[in-house]
Protein backbone atom coordinates (compact mmCIF):
# COMPACT_ATOMS: atom_id res chain seq x y z
CA UNK A 1 0.00 0.00 0.00
CA UNK A 2 1.03 3.38 -0.72
CA UNK A 3 0.83 6.30 2.21
CA UNK A 4 1.43 9.86 0.90
CA UNK A 5 2.26 11.43 3.71
CA UNK A 6 0.41 14.82 4.41
CA UNK A 7 4.15 16.62 4.71
CA UNK A 8 4.10 16.48 0.91
CA UNK A 9 1.25 18.75 -0.06
CA UNK A 10 0.79 21.63 -2.75
CA UNK A 11 -1.51 25.10 -2.37
CA UNK A 12 -2.01 25.19 -6.19
CA UNK A 13 -2.93 23.25 -9.20
CA UNK A 14 -0.41 23.75 -12.06
CA UNK A 15 0.78 21.62 -15.04
CA UNK A 16 4.75 21.49 -13.91
CA UNK A 17 3.71 19.57 -10.47
CA UNK A 18 6.64 17.48 -9.37
CA UNK A 19 4.96 14.18 -8.25
CA UNK A 20 6.45 12.73 -4.87
CA UNK A 21 5.06 9.43 -5.88
CA UNK A 22 4.34 7.48 -9.33
CA UNK A 23 1.90 4.45 -9.37
CA UNK A 24 0.41 2.12 -11.93
CA UNK A 25 -3.41 2.13 -12.69
CA UNK A 26 -5.48 0.24 -10.69
CA UNK A 27 -2.79 0.89 -7.46
CA UNK A 28 -4.72 1.53 -4.27
CA UNK A 29 -3.36 4.34 -1.96
CA UNK A 30 -3.72 6.37 1.35
CA UNK A 31 -3.85 10.05 1.14
CA UNK A 32 -2.92 11.62 5.18
CA UNK A 33 -4.67 14.78 5.04
CA UNK A 34 -4.09 18.37 7.09
CA UNK A 35 -7.54 19.94 8.29
CA UNK A 36 -7.45 22.99 5.90
CA UNK A 37 -5.90 25.05 8.16
CA UNK A 38 -3.17 23.24 8.58
CA UNK A 39 -4.11 22.15 12.34
CA UNK A 40 -3.14 25.52 13.52
CA UNK A 41 -6.03 26.03 15.02
CA UNK A 42 -5.62 24.09 18.44
CA UNK A 43 -8.64 25.43 20.80
CA UNK A 44 -11.46 26.82 20.84
CA UNK A 45 -11.81 30.36 20.98
CA UNK A 46 -14.04 33.71 20.88
CA UNK A 47 -12.77 37.43 19.77
CA UNK A 48 -9.29 36.49 18.52
CA UNK A 49 -8.58 36.40 14.88
CA UNK A 50 -5.76 34.61 13.84
CA UNK A 51 -3.41 35.22 10.36
CA UNK A 52 -2.95 31.47 9.48
CA UNK A 53 -0.24 30.81 6.78
CA UNK A 54 -0.32 27.54 4.20
CA UNK A 55 -4.27 27.10 4.34
CA UNK A 56 -5.92 24.76 2.26
CA UNK A 57 -2.98 22.10 1.23
CA UNK A 58 -3.56 19.44 -0.44
CA UNK A 59 -1.58 16.33 -0.31
CA UNK A 60 0.33 14.86 -3.51
CA UNK A 61 0.76 15.33 -5.91
CA UNK A 62 0.61 11.13 -6.74
CA UNK A 63 1.49 10.66 -10.44
CA UNK A 64 -0.28 7.37 -12.15
CA UNK A 65 1.74 6.06 -14.69
CA UNK A 66 0.19 6.10 -18.38
CA UNK A 67 -1.96 8.82 -17.78
CA UNK A 68 -1.74 11.45 -20.55
CA UNK A 69 -3.79 14.73 -21.67
CA UNK A 70 -7.15 13.47 -23.05
CA UNK A 71 -7.86 10.73 -20.73
CA UNK A 72 -9.73 10.01 -17.69
CA UNK A 73 -8.27 9.70 -14.09
CA UNK A 74 -11.03 7.35 -12.03
CA UNK A 75 -10.51 7.42 -8.88
CA UNK A 76 -12.84 5.42 -6.38
CA UNK A 77 -13.10 6.81 -2.85
CA UNK A 78 -12.25 3.55 -0.83
CA UNK A 79 -12.62 5.61 3.07
CA UNK A 80 -12.09 7.81 4.64
CA UNK A 81 -10.94 8.16 8.37
CA UNK A 82 -11.15 10.98 10.38
CA UNK A 83 -9.45 12.45 13.48
CA UNK A 84 -11.29 12.89 16.43
CA UNK A 85 -11.82 16.48 16.60
CA UNK A 86 -13.05 19.12 13.98
CA UNK A 87 -12.84 23.20 13.46
CA UNK A 88 -15.10 25.16 12.23
CA UNK A 89 -13.08 29.14 12.17
CA UNK A 90 -16.24 32.05 11.76
CA UNK A 91 -14.73 35.36 10.75
CA UNK A 92 -16.17 38.82 10.21
CA UNK A 93 -16.79 39.93 6.73
CA UNK A 94 -16.60 35.65 5.39
CA UNK A 95 -19.10 33.66 4.19
CA UNK A 96 -22.79 34.52 3.18
CA UNK A 97 -23.70 35.08 6.58
CA UNK A 98 -20.91 37.73 7.12
CA UNK A 99 -23.28 40.53 8.31
CA UNK A 100 -24.19 38.23 11.16
CA UNK A 101 -20.67 37.47 12.34
CA UNK A 102 -20.10 39.72 14.77
CA UNK A 103 -17.15 38.47 16.65
CA UNK A 104 -14.15 35.63 15.01
CA UNK A 105 -14.86 32.42 16.51
CA UNK A 106 -13.12 29.41 16.39
CA UNK A 107 -15.37 25.78 17.32
CA UNK A 108 -13.36 22.38 18.31
CA UNK A 109 -16.07 19.83 17.88
CA UNK A 110 -15.55 16.45 18.98
CA UNK A 111 -15.93 13.65 16.73
CA UNK A 112 -16.18 10.30 17.87
CA UNK A 113 -17.68 6.84 16.97
CA UNK A 114 -18.96 8.16 13.60
CA UNK A 115 -20.55 11.09 15.92
CA UNK A 116 -20.13 15.06 15.83
CA UNK A 117 -20.89 16.45 19.01
CA UNK A 118 -22.20 20.19 18.44
CA UNK A 119 -22.80 20.74 22.19
CA UNK A 120 -24.75 19.22 25.25
CA UNK A 121 -27.92 18.40 23.53
CA UNK A 122 -27.36 18.47 19.64
CA UNK A 123 -24.78 15.43 17.70
CA UNK A 124 -25.19 14.69 14.30
CA UNK A 125 -24.17 11.15 12.58
CA UNK A 126 -21.12 12.42 10.52
CA UNK A 127 -20.63 12.00 6.55
CA UNK A 128 -17.12 12.23 6.01
CA UNK A 129 -16.70 13.82 2.39
CA UNK A 130 -13.93 15.35 0.18
CA UNK A 131 -13.33 19.47 -0.15
CA UNK A 132 -10.26 19.16 -2.90
CA UNK A 133 -9.62 16.50 -4.82
CA UNK A 134 -7.96 17.20 -8.16
CA UNK A 135 -5.17 17.01 -11.02
CA UNK A 136 -3.35 19.34 -12.91
CA UNK A 137 -4.63 21.51 -15.19
CA UNK A 138 -3.44 22.12 -18.81
CA UNK A 139 -2.38 25.88 -17.78
CA UNK A 140 -2.51 28.62 -14.98
CA UNK A 141 -1.40 28.37 -11.69
CA UNK A 142 -5.00 27.40 -9.59
CA UNK A 143 -5.09 27.92 -6.16
CA UNK A 144 -6.39 24.83 -3.90
CA UNK A 145 -9.05 27.44 -2.91
CA UNK A 146 -10.62 27.61 -6.21
CA UNK A 147 -12.33 24.51 -8.23
CA UNK A 148 -12.78 24.41 -12.00
CA UNK A 149 -12.59 21.54 -14.87
CA UNK A 150 -9.24 20.02 -13.02
CA UNK A 151 -11.60 19.68 -10.01
CA UNK A 152 -9.61 21.25 -7.15
CA UNK A 153 -12.06 22.87 -4.31
CA UNK A 154 -15.19 21.68 -5.49
CA UNK A 155 -16.98 21.62 -1.85
CA UNK A 156 -19.03 18.63 -3.31
CA UNK A 157 -20.42 16.89 -0.03
CA UNK A 158 -21.39 13.54 -2.70
CA UNK A 159 -17.51 13.25 -3.14
CA UNK A 160 -17.08 10.69 0.10
CA UNK A 161 -16.64 6.99 0.67
CA UNK A 162 -18.25 4.86 -2.03
CA UNK A 163 -17.96 7.81 -4.23
CA UNK A 164 -16.15 7.41 -7.76
CA UNK A 165 -14.45 10.73 -9.09
CA UNK A 166 -13.55 11.32 -12.93
CA UNK A 167 -11.42 14.03 -13.80
CA UNK A 168 -9.91 15.26 -16.74
CA UNK A 169 -6.30 14.36 -17.51
CA UNK A 170 -4.24 17.29 -18.77
CA UNK A 171 -0.34 16.44 -18.30
CA UNK A 172 1.16 13.11 -18.36
CA UNK A 173 0.84 11.33 -14.93
CA UNK A 174 -2.15 13.56 -13.94
CA UNK A 175 -0.97 14.56 -10.57
CA UNK A 176 -3.71 13.65 -7.88
CA UNK A 177 -3.56 15.95 -5.10
CA UNK A 178 -6.87 15.44 -2.30
CA UNK A 179 -6.94 17.68 0.63
CA UNK A 180 -10.14 19.88 3.12
CA UNK A 181 -11.67 16.95 4.49
CA UNK A 182 -14.95 17.95 6.26
CA UNK A 183 -17.08 15.51 8.73
CA UNK A 184 -20.04 17.29 7.66
CA UNK A 185 -21.11 20.09 5.64
CA UNK A 186 -24.28 21.39 4.29
CA UNK A 187 -24.54 22.32 0.40
CA UNK A 188 -23.91 25.86 0.04
CA UNK A 189 -20.98 25.89 2.25
CA UNK A 190 -22.76 28.97 3.59
CA UNK A 191 -20.19 29.30 6.97
CA UNK A 192 -17.03 29.60 4.47
CA UNK A 193 -16.17 26.23 6.01
CA UNK A 194 -17.65 22.52 6.93
CA UNK A 195 -16.63 20.82 9.61
CA UNK A 196 -12.91 20.79 9.04
CA UNK A 197 -10.92 18.15 9.56
CA UNK A 198 -7.53 15.17 9.01
CA UNK A 199 -7.63 12.37 7.90
CA UNK A 200 -6.44 9.28 5.50
CA UNK A 201 -8.64 8.83 2.51
CA UNK A 202 -7.40 5.51 0.68
CA UNK A 203 -8.25 5.36 -2.79
CA UNK A 204 -8.22 3.19 -5.87
CA UNK A 205 -6.83 5.16 -9.10
CA UNK A 206 -7.82 3.84 -12.84
CA UNK A 207 -6.92 5.28 -16.19
CA UNK A 208 -9.53 5.48 -18.35
CA UNK A 209 -8.51 6.11 -21.82
CA UNK A 210 -12.35 5.65 -23.86
CA UNK A 211 -13.83 8.46 -22.65
CA UNK A 212 -13.26 11.81 -22.65
CA UNK A 213 -15.42 14.29 -20.80
CA UNK A 214 -14.36 18.06 -19.82
CA UNK A 215 -14.86 18.23 -16.08
CA UNK A 216 -15.49 16.53 -13.00
CA UNK A 217 -18.12 13.58 -13.03
CA UNK A 218 -19.17 11.82 -9.70
CA UNK A 219 -21.10 8.56 -9.30
CA UNK A 220 -21.92 7.29 -6.30
CA UNK A 221 -24.34 4.15 -6.06
CA UNK A 222 -27.74 5.79 -7.15
CA UNK A 223 -26.18 9.27 -9.14
CA UNK A 224 -24.21 10.44 -11.90
CA UNK A 225 -22.84 14.57 -11.16
CA UNK A 226 -21.92 16.64 -13.18
CA UNK A 227 -19.56 19.61 -11.86
CA UNK A 228 -19.41 22.78 -12.96
CA UNK A 229 -17.68 26.62 -11.43
CA UNK A 230 -18.18 29.68 -12.56
CA UNK A 231 -17.66 33.38 -11.05
CA UNK A 232 -21.38 33.45 -10.60
CA UNK A 233 -23.76 30.90 -9.32
CA UNK A 234 -26.28 31.67 -12.52
CA UNK A 235 -23.30 30.51 -14.94
CA UNK A 236 -22.29 27.75 -12.73
CA UNK A 237 -26.03 26.35 -13.20
CA UNK A 238 -26.29 27.16 -16.71
CA UNK A 239 -22.77 25.18 -17.32
CA UNK A 240 -23.74 22.03 -14.76
CA UNK A 241 -26.93 22.12 -17.12
CA UNK A 242 -25.13 22.10 -20.55
CA UNK A 243 -22.56 19.63 -19.51
CA UNK A 244 -25.12 17.19 -18.01
CA UNK A 245 -27.26 17.42 -21.36
CA UNK A 246 -23.63 16.71 -23.55
CA UNK A 247 -23.04 13.94 -21.00
CA UNK A 248 -26.45 12.38 -21.76
CA UNK A 249 -26.93 12.70 -25.11
CA UNK A 250 -23.34 10.96 -25.90
CA UNK A 251 -24.59 8.56 -23.65
CA UNK A 252 -28.26 7.93 -24.55
CA UNK A 253 -27.94 8.73 -28.23
CA UNK A 254 -31.85 7.11 -29.32
CA UNK A 255 -32.97 10.17 -28.14
CA UNK A 256 -33.24 13.29 -29.83
CA UNK A 257 -32.41 16.67 -27.58
CA UNK A 258 -35.93 17.66 -26.66
CA UNK A 259 -36.56 14.09 -24.98
CA UNK A 260 -32.69 14.82 -23.02
CA UNK A 261 -34.06 18.08 -21.95
CA UNK A 262 -37.89 16.76 -20.95
CA UNK A 263 -35.69 14.11 -19.10
CA UNK A 264 -33.60 16.04 -17.09
CA UNK A 265 -36.59 18.44 -16.28
CA UNK A 266 -38.26 15.36 -15.05
CA UNK A 267 -36.27 13.15 -13.25
CA UNK A 268 -32.90 15.40 -12.89
CA UNK A 269 -31.77 18.02 -9.70
CA UNK A 270 -29.61 20.94 -10.38
CA UNK A 271 -27.99 21.90 -6.82
CA UNK A 272 -25.40 23.83 -5.55
CA UNK A 273 -22.54 22.28 -3.85
CA UNK A 274 -20.80 25.63 -2.92
CA UNK A 275 -21.52 29.72 -3.10
CA UNK A 276 -18.19 30.97 -0.50
CA UNK A 277 -14.84 29.70 -3.38
CA UNK A 278 -13.76 32.40 -5.84
CA UNK A 279 -15.80 30.23 -8.41
CA UNK A 280 -19.34 29.03 -7.52
CA UNK A 281 -19.82 25.26 -7.67
CA UNK A 282 -23.28 23.67 -9.03
CA UNK A 283 -23.92 20.12 -9.38
CA UNK A 284 -26.49 18.71 -11.46
CA UNK A 285 -27.08 15.28 -10.55
CA UNK A 286 -29.49 12.14 -12.39
CA UNK A 287 -30.34 9.09 -10.93
CA UNK A 288 -29.26 5.95 -12.87
CA UNK A 289 -32.14 4.08 -12.51
CA UNK A 290 -34.32 6.47 -14.52
CA UNK A 291 -31.40 6.74 -16.70
CA UNK A 292 -29.86 3.42 -17.19
CA UNK A 293 -26.34 5.29 -18.13
CA UNK A 294 -22.60 4.37 -17.88
CA UNK A 295 -19.74 6.95 -17.49
CA1 LIG B 1 -13.10 23.76 0.61
CA1 LIG C 1 -12.99 23.23 3.97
Amino acid sequence: MYIISKEAHIYSFRSDLMPVESVDSGSEVIFETYDCYREQLKSSSKNQLFSLKGINPATGPLAIRGAEPGDMLKVTILSIELHDEGTMYLRPGAGVLKKFVVHPEVKKLRVKNGTLHFDSTHSFPIKPMIGVIGVSPKEGDISTFAPGTHGGNMDTKEITAGSVVYLPVSVPGANLAIGDLHALMGDGEVPICGVEIGGRVRVKVEVLKESGFNGPVVEDREHFYVISSALTLDEACQSASENMFAFLSSRLPQYEANDIICLMGIGGDLRISQMVNPLKTAKYRIPKTLFPVRF
